[in-house]
């Protein structure tokens, strides 16, 4: 187990003189992770959620690369590239191992112009249709901007499993879709949201909640339980809809607040269920709470009636 502080590198060169040097060679004490190098991406500002991604990795793979970039490609004009949070200090003190079972072994931080030398690339990833709806309808060419940094950032760590968060549900579809669409030779896990004990997803940009909207926030994960509760009692998606809403209209303050979406949706595609389906589906919300844009979601069982 490595509980030293993990190798941080900053451009290409340094990151692949890494991997080699770590790469997998069995000698991790009684090491039987089915996996080599596992990665996770992250744009910093690390909360325990992340950290979970981390120790998710830790237990599949012999070795664990952590990126943190703040990628410029998937934020859209007028969005928080240029106050998103940043503390690389703190993210490594995380990632040092107090809670991880042992340190990330390598941490990749690049700058924009390691990733993009030339500015914005003029190839990138089209997300296909997964990528205009919901968070892709309020974020155009979001997801395309994130699929492009995952695919260099898959191809500059050379990982046999890369780990996502269910937090972020559309994106671990989008990059799902583009592995199998691609042919990329990376194995994808979904890892459970983290939350505070009071429901609230953890998110980077719950730091920008002021103390009175973080409590109207939790309007979000308890509409989703609301939700849940409903499919639970033979619910139809469309009561489930509008339970979930009922929830948000009832917590959230119109007068700040606004809700951006509230969904229903297939696993797999990310488009609305109909009102006859039965199994799991994805019910999803976003909303702006006092001026912050949160996302939750959580998985329901539709019995049908
Ligand atoms: P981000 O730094 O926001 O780009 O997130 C990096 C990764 O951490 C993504 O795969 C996210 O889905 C995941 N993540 C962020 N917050 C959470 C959370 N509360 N629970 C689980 N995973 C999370």
């Amino acid at each position: 187990m490595t509980d030293s502080a993990p190798v941080l590198v900053h451009d290409v060169a340094q990151l692949s003189a890494a991997l080699d040097a770590s790469a997998p060679g069995g000698d991790r004490d009684g090491d039987a992770a089915p996996y080599g190098r596992a990665v996770v991406m992250t744009m910093g500002a690390l909360h325990a959620g992340h950290l979970s991604l981390v120790r998710a990795a830790k237990e599949l793979a012999s070795r664990v690369v952590v990126t943190i970039f703040v990628n410029p490609l998937q934020f859209g004009p007028g969005e928080d590239l240029e106050r998103y949070p940043r503390d690389l200090d703190g993210d490594l003190a995380l990632l040092s191992g107090p809670g991880l079972l042992g340190a990330a072994d390598v941490v990749f931080a690049p700058t924009p112009q390691v990733m993009y030398p030339d500015g914005e690339p003029s190839v990138r990833v089209c997300a296909g249709p997964i990528g205009t709806v919901l968070e892709g309808a309020v974020r155009p060419g979001h997801f395309d901007g994130v699929l492009t940094v995952v695919l260099k950032l898959l191809h500059l760590t050379r990982p046999d499993v890369a780990l996502f968060g269910r937090k972020d549900a559309q994106q671990l579809a989008a990059v799902r879709a583009m592995v199998r669409d691609l042919d990329v030779p990376v194995d994808v896990r979904g890892v459970p949201i983290v939350r505070d004990d009071d429901g609230l997803a953890l998110s980077s940009r719950n730091a920008y909640l002021r103390p009175e909207d973080r409590q109207r926030a939790l309007a979000l994960s308890r509409s989703l339980a609301a939700g849940r509760d409903r499919a639970a009692a033979g619910g139809a998606p469309d009561q489930v809809r509008s339970v979930v809403r009922a929830v948000l209209d009832e917590q959230l303050d119109e007068q700040v607040d606004a809700v951006d979406y509230v969904a229903l949706l297939d696993p797999d595609t990310f488009t609305e269920v109909p009102d006859t389906a039965v199994g799991t589906a994805v019910l999803a919300v976003a909303a702006r709470v006092g001026g912050t844009r949160l996302i939750d979601n959580t998985d329901v069982e539709l019995i049908g009636r």
